[in-house]
């Protein structure tokens, strides 16, 4: 794609950088066929093509963004599916998070959705506040039909239909502590807990300090780490997701210099594409960029981890498990037969629903601020596993677990969960 930048324009490296990628697109349009918005909606403005253009043209004009172009690109799930489909190595990634940077620079949203989206970031990512949040859900959830009908409150009715109707305890994986290796120690990782996981699914970091100490790796869950940032990332809030970034490069330097980690493990797959991106993120920053990369370099999700362990083969269970793989998982990090193989070796049998490249609607907070695509996203992702005829779903992406439970009664659960159940721990509660 030709391009007019100029040069004053691409001495900023983030619109440099951005005109780099323009330039790679030569709108074949491939990448339409497999974004779930055009799939969904039709128009040419909510696929990949139609979005590059609008950025192309607010960022070459350098003009403030406009309704129609926050209009499109809001509804953009950052699935990447585009990216997986795309010939000519679009990096649209980079290109849609320099695009939200923009927008929330420079565009003035309405109250309701600038009230909306401070309250979300000032909470989701706190795990005490957002356990506090789902706790007021709970009283607040009679009057959920009222709000719809209240402009200013209807994200946040939105939010009360999604919030669990129970939460469960606390669970002290979550808390920092060196979680000792059983028998000889074979390798020491750090473990991201997360934010909403361990509130709304502490049993994830459970099953995954348990599987990894049972195999004789020591877990360290260091001080200081936190939300790993992505959720403000996608929002375009770019100050918010980068402190995020670097509170936790101290706190994984801090534990690797204590004694050196083979890995920093992540479990959910959103986290860990953020994670793998700190070096990119934070390039600019002249005290964090080599600390960052060093960082990203380390980080892998616990499937990658697992596969390096070499877990015995186990006898059939009997259990059909139909396998969900997370956009971030399958189109960011390009992981996609390492969490089947497992799950096989451990003696599952694993199905493959249709459409499987197609996001569930999940997408960080995109459930909450895109409720209707959203919604039908996640019917079509239920037919289809459905269609499988499972026992249960694995995944490993909690937006995914919570999206997806919400539409169907086969129990889904963390693919670490089923392969702790596999090799020692206790049957998920869910089965
Ligand atoms: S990231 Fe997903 S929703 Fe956004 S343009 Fe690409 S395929 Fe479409
Ligand atoms: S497939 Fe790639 S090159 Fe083709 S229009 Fe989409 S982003 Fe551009």
């Amino acid at each position: 794609m030709q391009t007019n930048f100029s040069l004053e324009q691409l001495a900023d490296p983030h619109v440099a950088e951005s005109e780099k990628i323009l330039r790679k697109c030569v709108h074949c349009g491939f990448c339409t066929a497999t974004c779930p918005t055009y799939v969904l909606l039709g128009d040419e403005l909510d696929s990949p093509r139609g979005r590059i253009y609008l950025i192309k043209d607010m960022l070459e004009n350098g003009r403030p963004a406009d309704s129609e172009t926050v209009t499109h690109i809001d509804r953009c799930l950052s699935c990447l599916s585009c990216m997986t489909t795309c010939p000519s190595g679009v990096d649209y990634m980079h290109l849609v998070d320099h695009a939200r940077i923009h927008i929330e620079k420079t565009y003035r949203r309405p109250f309701k959705d600038r009230f909306a989206r401070a309250v979300i970031a000032a909470t989701l990512p706190y795990p005490k506040r957002f356990r506090l949040a789902l706790r007021a859900a709970g009283i607040v959830r009679p009057v959920s039909g009222l709000l719809k009908r209240i402009p200013l409150l209807r994200t946040f009715a939105v939010m009360l239909d999604l919030a669990p109707a129970t939460l469960p305890p606390a669970s002290a994986a979550a808390r920092p502590k060196i979680h000792a290796a059983k028998g000889a120690r074979r390798g020491r990782v750090a473990l991201l807990t997360g934010c909403a996981q361990p509130v709304l699914r502490p049993e994830i970091n459970e099953a995954t300090v348990r599987l990894l100490t049972g195999q004789g790796i020591e877990v360290v869950v260091a001080e200081g780490e936190g939300c790993c940032g992505a959720l403000v990332h996608h929002m375009g809030r770019e100050d918010q997701a980068l402190k995020a970034a670097r509170r936790n490069v101290d706190a994984w330097l801090k534990a690797t210099e204590e004694s050196s980690l083979d890995a920093i493990v992540v479990t959910a797959s959103g986290c860990g594409t953020m994670i793998k991106d700190y070096g990119h993120v934070l390039r600019l920053d002249p005290g964090y960029a080599e600390k960052a990369a060093k960082v990203s370099a380390m980080a892998k999700d616990i499937t990658e981890y697992l596969a390096e362990l070499d877990l015995p083969e186990q006898e059939a269970r009997g259990l059909t498990v139909a396998y969900h793989s997370a956009c971030s998982m399958q189109h960011a990090q390009k992981i996609t037969t390492v969490p089947k193989q497992l799950l096989k070796r451990a003696g599952f049998t694993v199905r493959d629903p249709a459409e499987g490249h197609l996001c569930c609607g999940s997408a960080g907070t995109y459930n909450i601020l895109q409720p209707e695509i959203s919604a039908k996203l996640k019917a079509r992702k239920v037919r289809n596993i459905e269609a499988t005829r499972p026992n249960a779903i694995a995944t490993g992406n909690i937006g995914c677990i919570m999206q997806i439970a919400s539409g169907t009664k086969v129990p889904i659960l963390h693919t670490v969960e089923l392969l702790d159940w596999a090799y020692g721990g206790p049957k998920p509660a869910e089965l």
